[in-house]
């Protein structure tokens, strides 16, 4: 191993209800879902910033601007894997991820293990490389209120 980089995502979306709710690449059963231009999968956007950010490349929003219909309603894990891509076309490869998922309900701790296996999958990895945390936020804030979700993600890839 030459060299590393880290990076970290942050992303937030509104909940709304009778919306599907994507995380981490996996349907989740639950009343509201996110508000998005894409599928809304705020885990995997979050996840594709830090990615991003390890290599100075921008953010989500510039390779993939929610002004384009190309993007509409697009899966997230699309975008994980052309982010995966990116990385991989300049050499590197990811040494392991971390993401942190402040929901407040449904609780979706349960889903965790499908997450991470999704994840590792796109990101070509084994899933020990790929932590997916659930937590609430205790019932404060925009998350305790029910109106949103909220994802930090921290990647390391190296080459
Ligand atoms: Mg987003």
């Amino acid at each position: 191993m030459d060299d590393i980089r880290t990076g970290n995502g942050y992303d937030v979306h509104a909940l709304a209800e009778g919306l599907p709710l994507f995380l981490g690449g996996v349907r989740i059963e639950s009343p509201v879902g996110c508000v998005a231009h894409s599928d809304g999968d705020v885990a995997i956007h979050a996840l594709c910033d830090a990615l991003l950010g390890c290599l100075a490349l921008g953010d989500i929003g510039k390779h993939f601007p929610d002004s384009s219909d190309e993007f509409r309603g697009i899966d997230s894990k699309i975008l994980l894997a052309r982010t995966v891509g990116m990385i991989a076309e300049r050499g590197w490869r990811v040494g392991n991820v971390d993401i942190t998922i402040a929901l407040q309900k449904p609780r979706i701790g349960s889903y965790v293990p499908a997450m991470r296996s999704t994840l590792a999958a796109i990101l070509g990895v084994e899933e020990d490389r790929v932590s997916v945390k659930a937590t609430t936020t205790e019932k404060l804030g925009f998350v305790g209120r029910c109106e949103g979700c909220e994802v930090w993600a921290n990647a390391l890839i190296c080459k």
